[in-house]
């Protein structure tokens, strides 16, 4: 079954959620085929012993846990997670390889980001693969979003600094 991706957001947004084991916050549940091509050779049946989260807390080190308590931390994934890194390369964007700094250099050289509205056309084109791409296993376009304030108060922190 392939849905859209605003169908995956909502879908899981409605699901009852379990609490990371590690800090306390609810997870996302992520379909298995994403946890396949998330974690390492040596946890490709780990994953099939439950139903498993993603943790999206930036601090916590785990990245999948299980209603069993069974985690999967940062050492057993395969990529860079980029809610829960701070120094660069912070992907954010799995599909198209945008990262953070990217978003901070075009502000910088242009006062904007066009960063999100490329990967919505990308999307609309049918050329995305966030099931399997973001470690969330859902569109990355809420984290992007995000991530284009963070990179934006940067470049006006650096420019008030600047003319002080
Ligand atoms: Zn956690």
């Amino acid at each position: 079954m392939k849905a859209t991706n605003g169908a995956i957001c909502c879908q899981s947004a409605l699901e009852a959620k379990l609490l990371c084991p590690h800090c306390g916050q609810p997870g996302r549940r992520v379909a298995l085929q994403t946890l396949k091509h998330q974690v390492k050779p040596k946890h490709l049946d780990t994953v099939e012993t439950g139903s498993f989260s993603f943790c999206r807390t930036a601090t916590c080190d785990v990245v999948y846990f299980n209603e069993r308590g069974t985690v999967l931390t940062k050492a057993e994934v395969r990529q860079r997670v980029g809610l829960k890194e701070t120094e660069d390369p912070v992907p954010i964007c799995y599909c198209f390889g945008f990262t953070e700094a990217m978003a901070v250099e075009e502000i910088r050289a242009t006062g904007k980001c066009a960063i999100a509205q490329r990967i919505t056309a990308e999307v609309k084109a049918g050329n995305c693969a966030c099931e399997i791409r973001n470690p969330q296993g859902s569109c990355c376009l809420g984290n992007v979003t995000a991530a284009v304030r963070r990179a934006t108060e940067v470049v006006v922190a650096e420019k008030s600094g600047a003319s002080a």
